[in-house]
């Protein structure tokens, strides 16, 4: 057998945006590039519509499985570049059909070819034709026959100007949009569920997501912080060089807790987190907030306390679980694996010092007036001066 597979990658949304689309597929084949080793070995072909992965075959199935993490590709298929010969090509798929057949049974198989090189003197139901019915004179009388609809095997031809692939499954990936394509954002996690699936989604959209945890060890410990270390790790995984920023939070909390209403408390909390996330993602030219809020999962999640916390930056603020619900939430965290992380019992920095009725309808001048009975300002300036700041690509 041929020890060289090419992966052939698809990305089918990115194939609509016209103009920019160059763009899309530059960013995604560094992408690719970036996730797969430095290797002489590995080779990149980008025919129109499709990038191409030549490697040696003992590495094609590991390497493949890297691009299940890749936000934009659509689907991939493992395959070996050969020339355009049917009795080449009829006879790969003998040597592939054969193994699944079991003698006496019926098997269905199809064949099916995409030509892009227009150039290739036969058409696709031809070639089709061509492959199909030396296989059938091959295999017949074992029990193969053509059924299109009810194909238990596809053989599948792809005819372009860099080659022709020949492959028989397809993997799904994530879809969407290449990381980069979309510029940066910065989403505010904590180690709950929530907030990693909301930040895997919008990298999914093409961003870079950078994080912000608001952390309270003196009071809760280091288990927080644990945690989004390695929730941010493997969101990190899905795009690459995240920076983790980790605010020291108790001074603003203990400075809430003695001087302000006890019932605006969490609401007060999160204007914070808010204003001091809207310092760090405009110096980082970042263009936007994430959260994992979603609607009317918790008091701060009202339709009012969500306008109170919006109301203290006019930075874009992206909230892409709002209309889920948690069993949708849960569904992709588990998907992504970061729901065992997420569920190990660790309580936030928002539960600390929790009134027993916090306040479901913030209105915005009580909680003005709160803030200005503690030194808000010079709060945040000693939080942002004591950032540490991490390279999530090292953890
Ligand atoms: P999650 O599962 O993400 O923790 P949650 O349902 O527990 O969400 P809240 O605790 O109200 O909801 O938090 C809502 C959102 O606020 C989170 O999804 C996250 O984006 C942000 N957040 C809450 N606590 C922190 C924190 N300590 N550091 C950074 N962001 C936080
Ligand atoms: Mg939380």
């Amino acid at each position: 057998m041929c020890d060289q597979r090419t992966i052939l990658v698809r990305y089918n949304e990115i194939a609509l945006k016209g103009r920019n689309r160059k763009f899309f597929e530059k960013t995604l084949l560094k992408n690719i590039k970036r996730s797969l080793p430095k290797d002489k070995g590995i080779k990149y072909r980008v025919p129109r519509g499709r990038i191409m992965i030549d490697l040696p075959t003992a590495v094609a199935d590991e390497y493949a499985d890297r691009l299940k993490k890749i936000p934009g590709i659509t689907s991939y298929s493992i395959g070996i570049t050969m020339d355009p010969d049917f009795d080449e090509i009829a006879a790969l798929g003998v040597q592939w059909i054969e193994p699944l057949m079991q003698t006496g049974t019926e098997f269905k198989f199809c064949v099916n070819t995409r030509r892009s090189a227009k150039t290739f003197p036969q058409t696709s139901p031809e070639i089709n034709m061509e492959v199909g019915s030396r296989i059938m004179s091959q295999l017949s009388t074992k029990g193969l026959v053509v059924n299109i609809k009810e194909s238990q095997f596809t053989l599948e031809i792809e005819i372009g100007m860099s080659g022709t692939v020949v492959f028989h499954t397809r993997e799904m990936g994530l879809g969407g949009l290449p990381v980069g394509s979309s510029g940066s954002v910065l989403c505010l996690l904590s180690g709950g569920i929530d907030s990693s699936v909301a930040a895997y989604q919008m990298a999914c959209r093409g961003c870079r997501v950078h994080f912000v945890f608001f952390d309270n060890q003196p009071f809760l410990g280091r288990g927080g912080y644990d945690k989004v270390l390695k929730l941010s790790k493997i969101v990190n995984g899905y795009q690459r060089r995240a920076k983790l920023f980790v605010v020291p939070f108790q001074d603003i909390q203990v400075a809430i807790r003695d001087n302000c209403r006890e019932e605006n408390r969490v609401v007060l909390y999160r204007r914070m987190m808010y204003r001091i996330a809207n310092e760090i993602a405009t110096k980082y030219e970042m263009l936007g907030l994430v959260t994992g809020e979603s609607l009317g999962q918790v008091a701060s999640q009202t339709l009012e306390n969500l306008a109170a916390v919006t109301c203290v930056t006019s930075m874009n603020i992206f909230r892409p679980l709002i209309a889920m619900n948690k069993e949708g939430i849960i569904k992709i965290a588990k998907e992504i694996e970061t729901y065992d992380v997420s569920i190990q019992p660790q309580p936030d920095c928002c539960s600390v010092f929790m009134p027993d009725n916090p306040v479901t309808r913030g209105k915005i001048h009580f909680l003005e007036n709160d803030e200005g009975k503690y030194p808000r300002n010079v709060l945040k300036e000693e939080a942002l001066r004591d950032i540490e700041t991490i390279k999530v690509d090292l953890l």
